[in-house]
């Protein structure tokens, strides 16, 4: 063979090749994404140049990737059918950064005449092909071009700063077309070189990836055998005679190796949603999610535009931590993937708010860069505009259910969720007008069913002009609170609130549909039916006793005051206006405890 030409990498690859070696991942187990993904990216350029040149696939009409791990060697083979590279190419692409070969394909695409713009082409900076020295010491590149006549091998070594090229005549290593990419892994990294891990791996990043990806198994298949007739066996009865002629079997099971289909090639969220099933929603939620219970609601999408993303979000049918401590928990609900590969599912914050952590769903993306990091999404545009848009989705979503007929489902959610709406209320002042129709309390009017703050306000009579509440521990003391008389006396509806939070929640709404929210037991509480001359005579009236308690209990209350709240008690302590309510209060004791 011709001898092997020296090449050194561009500066900036030597550099970042340092970095991916030493700190950049220490997630190592990505290459696999990247190759995947690039692999990906190749036969999606071959895919759309041989739809106006069907020559160009006639030498390998299959489209896929096959990955071949071989334990023994530690040695990880990934090969594809994609466009593959000339020489030229491999010198370009492979040693330099900044001529990424994807975004040159784009640039030729833009400035030919036919361009139609194709999405699923756009490429994005990225450590992509170097992330193969993350496991590997040595890297061989042997890639066949449709362009070429000859096929190349690519040689590199993680702690080198030059790589080699050569013509590749080694008959064993010739390919139609493509690329094979040979991984000789570290010592630390040869355990990738698992059949079994490599399937996992497959399925975790690149399940939605739209070629078939194959990888190299060890398969059974049970085989009924003959065997002899066993002597020791008595016969229990001899009017069997038929069996007797009946040849015995056994099954054992039969060893092979074989390629498998490891991931399924048409993503669920690609598909029209008018075409899909409730069915396959659900099973996608389970396979997906791990689940066995179905989702209580689903909800598919395509945003376009400014910002393009497709997604699927689901609410899942209980709350699977209990419901404490919702805001520290850190879920792995939301995956993201970047054109069909798999990105990350850990997140806190920046896709969804922590309050909505118990969404579930999958979002695509097809503006991100592959290689987004933290900092990456923490930063950018394109994901607030996601976020606010998932945000949306998600209300919308949950709204759907408590418009359903079966009232139970909002029950449900109600039960395992609605503390989540309402840390939502304290946490997210932008999303109010979504949250608040969502909200659920039970009420001095009905105890038993809770009601929306629709309902409340429905009910209200033509001169009230605020939404009553009363904070309790329980339904029982607020329905015995002597503040309640009045309300009740007239007919006024009044909200119970029972959980810690919802006193919060509701002073961070401070009001729904212009109404405010109103605390019964705030010492301020105007019903609109004041008495002036009544009031001044009661004072005149009692205005001694008052000074008289005052005196006696000193510092104990802020004041003693003629009160007009009252019908049947005759005394009752209030909060003062800007103090806390009593069961602020309470809460508060009970946290400093
Ligand atoms: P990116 O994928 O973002 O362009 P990579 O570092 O992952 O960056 O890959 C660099 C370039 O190498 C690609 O743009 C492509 O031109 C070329 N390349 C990598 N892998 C393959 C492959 N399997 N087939 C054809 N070309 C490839
Ligand atoms: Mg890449």
């Amino acid at each position: 063979p011709p001898p092997a030409e020296k090449f050194e990498y561009q500066a900036e690859v030597s550099r970042l090749m340092d970095l991916i070696v030493n700190s950049l991942y220490s997630n190592k187990e990505v290459f696999l994404r990247e190759l995947i993904s690039n692999a990906s990216d190749a036969l999606d350029k071959l895919r759309y140049l041989s739809v106006t040149n069907p020559e160009l696939s006639k030498d390998a009409p299959n489209l896929d990737i096959r990955i071949y791990a071989d334990k023994e060697n530690g040695i990880i083979t990934l090969t594809d059918s994609g466009i593959g590279m000339t020489r030229q190419e491999l010198v370009d692409c492979l040693g330099t950064i900044a001529q990424s070969g994807t975004a040159k394909f784009m640039k030729a695409l833009k400035d030919s005449k036919d361009a139609g713009g194709d999405n699923n082409l756009i490429g994005q900076f990225g450590v992509g092909f170097y992330s193969a020295f993350l496991v590997a010491d040595r890297v061989i590149v042997s890639t066949k071009s449709p362009k070429s006549e000859k096929q190349y091998v690519w040689e590199g070594e993680a702690n080198s700063s030059s790589f080699t090229i050569q013509e590749d005549t080694d008959p064993q290593s010739l390919i139609p077309r493509g690329t094979r990419i040979t991984l000789h892994l570290k010592q630390e990294a040869k355990n990738f070189a698992d059949p079994e891990r490599i399937q996992k791996l497959v399925k975790n990043y690149s399940q939605f990836v739209s070629f078939p990806i194959y990888t190299w198994q060890e398969k059974g298949y049970t085989k009924e055998v003959e065997v002899e007739d066993d002597p020791t066996e008595t016969k229990k009865d001899d009017q069997d005679d038929q069996t007797e002629k009946k040849k015995k079997t056994k099954k054992v099971v039969e060893r092979y190796w074989d390629w498998e289909l490891t991931n399924e090639t048409q993503p669920i969220w690609l598909r029209n949603p008018k075409e899909v099933a409730t069915e396959e929603y659900n099973e996608f939620y389970r396979k997906a999610f791990n689940e066995y219970l179905d989702p209580l609601a689903s909800s598919h999408f395509t945003t376009e535009g400014e910002v393009e993303f497709r997604s699927i979000l689901y609410v899942p049918p209980v709350s699977p931590t209990g419901k404490d401590d919702i805001v520290n928990q850190k879920t792995k609900n939301i995956r993201l993937y970047v054109k069909r590969v798999f990105i990350s599912d850990d997140f806190d914050g920046e896709l969804f708010p922590r309050y909505l952590s118990f969404v579930k769903g999958v979002v695509d993306s097809h503006d991100l860069p592959l290689n987004v990091s933290r900092e990456i999404l923490q930063e950018s545009r394109i994901v607030r505009i996601m976020k606010k848009r998932l945000v949306r989705k998600a209300f919308d979503m949950i709204l759907g259910i408590s418009l359903s007929e079966n009232r139970e489902d909002y029950e449900t959610f109600w039960e395992n969720f609605g503390k989540h709406l309402k840390l939502g209320c304290i946490e997210d002042r932008e999303n109010h007008k979504r949250i608040a129709p969502l909200l659920r309390f039970f009420s001095s009017q009905s105890e038993n069913d809770m009601i929306s703050l629709d309902e409340y306000v429905e009910n209200m009579k033509p001169e009230q002009k605020a939404i009553y509440f009363i904070a309790s521990d329980s339904i029982t003391s607020a329905k015995n609170a002597p503040f309640l008389e009045k309300m009740l006396e007239k007919g006024l509806e009044v909200l119970y609130l029972v959980e810690p939070i919802d006193e919060v929640a509701v002073q961070s709404l401070k009001a729904y549909k212009e109404k405010d929210f109103v605390d019964i037991s705030k010492e301020d509480l105007d019903l609109g039916d004041k008495n002036e001359e009544k009031e001044a005579a009661v004072k005149k009236e009692f205005g001694q006793t008052c000074d008289w308690i005052k005196k006696r209990l000193g510092d104990k209350v802020a004041s003693v005051q003629i009160s007009n709240r009252l019908s049947s008690s005759p005394c009752v302590l209030v909060s003062g206006k800007f103090g806390w309510s009593a069961n602020m209060e309470r809460l508060m004791k009970a946290q400093s405890a």
